[in-house]
């Protein structure tokens, strides 16, 4: 599973993409900026080597100075989070074809997390201001 190539696709089909899938295990992300652009908590895995099809309407959208939000022109589907400089890319669980499965272990920003909604069974929780060290950590 790890280090295996996937495919997914967007809602509508146009937007087709291989990632290679470097974790077996979900995250969860409930900072408020993945909430409106997701409608709700994102929850993905880490990916190396995201490759769309040539000519996919493709709405890249730079979220913030780092990072990016890429999503399907034609029917909205959001299909991932990556950090400008490569370093770090997110595709939704449910992108994948078939949707990924993988067991929710990690939550992070969870000092965003909104109180109307919990997931359940034991994760490990991250604040965004640990979340941003363990970032920090990884460029050094
Ligand atoms: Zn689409
Ligand atoms: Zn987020």
């Amino acid at each position: 599973m790890i280090g295996e190539r996937l495919s997914g696709r967007c809602l509508c089909g146009e937007c087709r993409f291989e990632a290679r899938v470097l974790k077996s295990h979900a995250d969860a992300c409930h900072c408020g900026m993945c909430r409106r652009w997701g409608g709700g908590p994102s929850l993905g895995v880490e990916v190396a080597d995201l490759e769309f099809d040539p000519g996919a309407p493709l709405l890249i959208y730079r979220s913030s100075e780092w990072a990016e939000r890429i999503s399907c022109v034609r029917c909205g589907s959001g299909l991932a989070f990556r950090m400008i400089d490569g370093s770090f890319a997110n595709v939704p669980l449910a992108v994948f074809d078939p949707p990924l499965d993988l067991p929710l272990t990690v939550e992070i920003f969870i000092d965003e997390k909104p109180s109307g909604y919990a997931f359940a069974g034991s994760t490990q929780k991250m604040t965004g201001a640990e979340v941003m060290a363990a970032f920090a950590g990884r460029e050094a």
